[in-house]
C-alpha cells in the first residue's frame, strides 16, 4: 500500500496519461588522501598548474604506479558506510581513449572486478517519505587533467595537477523516480562521504559530481531507453536538469518518437539538455588489466579493523537523536544532514532541556546563518554562548521572547548573555506583587475592554499583550495570565 502511494506522488501526467521517471547516477567522489592514487604527488586544491605533477602524472616513459594504500582504505571505508559488499579481489584495468589532458593515453579504472559491491543507502525526505537506492558498485580510478582554453589567442595549456588524482565512482540502481529523491539520495551520499572523511563533498570545486541517467516509462511498465545527463556539479541544476529531460522525453514519445541513447549536457543558461557527442564518435575503451599492476588482495582482517575504527554515520546518529533526546524525526534529519551542526547540538543540548536546545539550534540560529550566509563551522555564537542563553531561560530569569533579544544583542556584540541580561536590566518580573499592580491598572484604564470580555473571553489575550507592553515584556507571561484570570473572574481554558 506504502509503495503504492509513493510511486503515485511521483507520477507525472502527460497529454495520453501518465509517467514514471527512471534515474540512476555515477557519482565520481575525490578521495581524501595527501597523495595520488598511483604517485607521490599532492592532491592540494588550487596550485600553480603543473606543481602537483609527478614523472608518473606526466606519463614519462617507463615511469610504473604505486598504489597508495591510503586510497585503498578511503574506498573500502566508503563501501562499509555505503552498507556495501567489499571485494577481497579486485583488479584495474586500462581504459584507453586519446585526450589532450590524458598524457598516458588511457585511464587507470577498475571494470570487471571492482573493489566495492552491491550496497544500500536510506534516503530520507522532508516530508517524512523513506526510500532506498541500490548500489551497484563502487570502483578505483585516476582523474584527468584539465585543457586550458583561455590563457592564450592561439593555443590551448594542459594543467595535470588533477591527473592521477584518485576518484571513487559510486554507481547507483536505477531506483530513483523524481528529481526530489536524485537531489535528496546525491545529498545523503556527500553527507555519508563527509563523515566517513572519505570525500569532501565539495560540489563547486568539483571534488563530487555526477552524470545522472534518465527514461521515461508508463507505470509497471519495463524500463525505457536513457539518456546521460554527463558532469553535473550542481544540486539545482540536476533537478532543472531531470525536469526539463523528462518533459522531454515525454513529449518525444507521446508525439510518436523514439529516445536514442546518448550522452547529453545541461546548458544552465537555457536550462535546457542537449546532445553531447554523435554515435559515430562513440568509445571503444579497449580495457584490459593494467600490466604494471597486480590484482589487489585484501584481508578479511584489514576490512575489519577498518570497520570497527567507522565513525558513527547519518543513520544511526539520527536513530540515537531521536531515542536519546527524544527529538522528532524531522529535528533529528535537519541535525545530522551536517556533522558539524549534529556536533553543536549535541554539545549545547549537554545537561540542558533537548528540546530547547533543537529549536535554538535548528530555529534562530540556523535562521541567521542561512541570512548570513554563514556554515555552521562560522558560527557567530558559540555553543557555549547559546547554552548559556538556555540555561536563562530554563531557570526563568528570561522569558523566550526576551531570549530572542538577547539573541539578536549577543549577534551584534558578542556579548555574554548573562551580561547582556544584567547591564539591561532584563530579568524576568515574577514578583507577583509587582505583576499584581500593573494588572490593576490596566484593568482601570480600559473598562470598554473589560466589559468585552464578558461576552467574548477570548480577548483575554490583549489584556495579557497589554501587561507584556508595560513591562517591557519582562513579566512571566505564565504569572500575568494566572493573575489576569483571577481578578477578571475568568476560568482556565
Ligand atoms: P553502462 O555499463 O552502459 O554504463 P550501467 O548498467 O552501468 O550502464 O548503468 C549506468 C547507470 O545508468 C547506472 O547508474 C544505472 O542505474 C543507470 N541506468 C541503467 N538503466 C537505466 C534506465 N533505463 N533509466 C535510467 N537509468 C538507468
Ligand atoms: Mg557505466
Amino acid at each position: 500500500m506504502a509503495t503504492a502511494t509513493v510511486a503515485k506522488k511521483h507520477l507525472i501526467a502527460g497529454a495520453t496519461g501518465e509517467w514514471e521517471v527512471v534515474i540512476g547516477m555515477e557519482v565520481h567522489a575525490q578521495v581524501i588522501s595527501k597523495a595520488k592514487l598511483f604517485s607521490g604527488a599532492s592532491t592540494e586544491f588550487g596550485g600553480e598548474p603543473n606543481a602537483h605533477v609527478s614523472l608518473v602524472d606526466a606519463a614519462m616513459p617507463g615511469m610504473l604506479p604505486v598504489i597508495n594504500a591510503e586510497c585503498i582504505r578511503q574506498a573500502i571505508r566508503t563501501g562499509l558506510g555505503l552498507n556495501a559488499k567489499i571485494n577481497l579481489y579486485s583488479v584495474f584495468d586500462r581504459k584507453n581513449y586519446f585526450y589532450p589532458d590524458l598524457p598516458q593515453g588511457y585511464q587507470i579504472s577498475q571494470y570487471k572486478y571492482p573493489i566495492v559491491g552491491e550496497g544500500v543507502v536510506r534516503v530520507d525526505l522532508k516530508d517524512g517519505e523513506s526510500f532506498e537506492v541500490g548500489i551497484e558498485r563502487l570502483h578505483l580510478e585516476q582523474d584527468a587533467g584539465k585543457s586550458l582554453h583561455d590563457q592564450d589567442p592561439n593555443y590551448t595549456f594542459v594543467d595535470l595537477n588533477r591527473s592521477g588524482v584518485a576518484l571513487m565512482e559510486i554507481v547507483s540502481k536505477p531506483d530513483l523516480r523524481s528529481a526530489e529523491q536524485a537531489t535528496a539520495y546525491l545529498s545523503k551520499l556527500r553527507s555519508i562521504l563527509r563523515y566517513l572523511g572519505t570525500c569532501d563533498g565539495n560540489m563547486e570545486q568539483g571534488s563530487l559530481r555526477a552524470d545522472v541517467n534518465v527514461s521515461v516509462r508508463r507505470p509497471g511498465e519495463p524500463f525505457g531507453t536513457r539518456r546521460e545527463i554527463k558532469n553535473m556539479n550542481s544540486l539545482r541544476f540536476i533537478r532543472q536538469a531531470i525536469e526539463y529531460e523528462a518533459r522531454y522525453q515525454i513529449d518525444t514519445l507521446e508525439d510518436g518518437g523514439t529516445i536514442e541513447q546518448e550522452t547529453i549536457l545541461f546548458d544552465p543558461q537555457t536550462g535546457k539538455t542537449h546532445p553531447m557527442r554523435s554515435k559515430e564518435e562513440a568509445h571503444d575503451y579497449r580495457y584490459f588489466p593494467d600490466p604494471d599492476l597486480l590484482p589487489l588482495r585484501l584481508s578479511q582482517a584489514e576490512v575489519e579493523a577498518l570497520k570497527a575504527d567507522l565513525p558513527e554515520l547519518p543513520d544511526e546518529k539520527k536513530d540515537r537523536f531521536m531515542r536519546e533526546y527524544g527529538l522528532s524525526a524531522y529535528d533529528a534529519g535537519v541535525l545530522v544532514a551536517s556533522k558539524a551542526a549534529a556536533d553543536y547540538f549535541e554539545e549545547v543540548a549537554q545537561g540542558r532541556d533537548a528540546k530547547l536546545a533543537v529549536n535554538w539550534v535548528t530555529g534562530e540560529l540556523f535562521g541567521v546563518l542561512n541570512k548570513q550566509g554563514l556554515s555552521i563551522t562560522d558560527s557567530p555564537v558559540s555553543t557555549s554562548a547559546l547554552g548559556a542563553l538556555i540555561d536563562l531561560i530554563a531557570n526563568k530569569t528570561i522569558s523566550n521572547r526576551i531570549a530572542k533579544e538577547v539573541f539578536e544583542i549577543m549577534l551584534e556584540t558578542g556579548q555574554d548573555p548573562a551580561q547582556i541580561v544584567k547591564e539591561r536590566g532584563l530579568e524576568q518580573v515574577t514578583d507577583t506583587a509587582a505583576i499584581e499592580a500593573i494588572v490593576d491598572q490596566v484593568i482601570a484604564a480600559n473598562p470598554k475592554q473589560v466589559e468585552q470580555l464578558k461576552t467574548k473571553p477570548k480577548t483575554i489575550g490583549w489584556f495579557v499583550g497589554q501587561v507584556m507592553k508595560a513591562t517591557q515584556g519582562k513579566a512571566n507571561p505564565q504569572a500575568v495570565n494566572e493573575i489576569l484570570r483571577a481578578k477578571l473572574q475568568i476560568g482556565e481554558e
